[in-house]
């Protein structure tokens, strides 16, 4: 759960994107799989919940995410209590990591 303090500060964001429930487990998935108890990117530290997304620490995201819509994965992570293996990332560090993954995978 995120903590009480980002709660504080971010009652306008909340307000506007925390109606649904799909933002609420957002914010709960992400806030878990964060450094601070607040969603916000374990790289570069960008706290827009807009462009933050879960990222696989192994890889293996993207099959997981056919698998499941990203609502139901937040679902699934909150019913097993939290699984290790994932981080929070904006979708630069995201696209970054890919990257380099990528390159690493490059034929030599
Ligand atoms: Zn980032």
């Amino acid at each position: 759960m995120p903590t009480k303090k980002w709660l504080e500060e971010h009652k306008e964001d909340r307000r506007k994107y925390g109606r649904t429930w799909r933002m609420k487990m957002k914010i709960t998935v992400l806030s878990h799989y964060s450094l601070h108890g607040f969603p916000e990117c374990v790289r570069c530290g960008e706290k827009d919940l807009i462009v933050l997304c879960l990222d696989h620490i192994d890889g293996g995201g993207k099959k997981e995410l056919r698998k499941y819509p990203s609502h139901a994965w937040y679902s699934k992570l909150i019913k097993e209590s939290f699984p290790e293996g994932y981080q929070t990332l904006c979708f630069n560090c995201n696209a970054r990591k890919e990257f380099n993954e990528d390159l690493k995978r490059e034929p030599k």
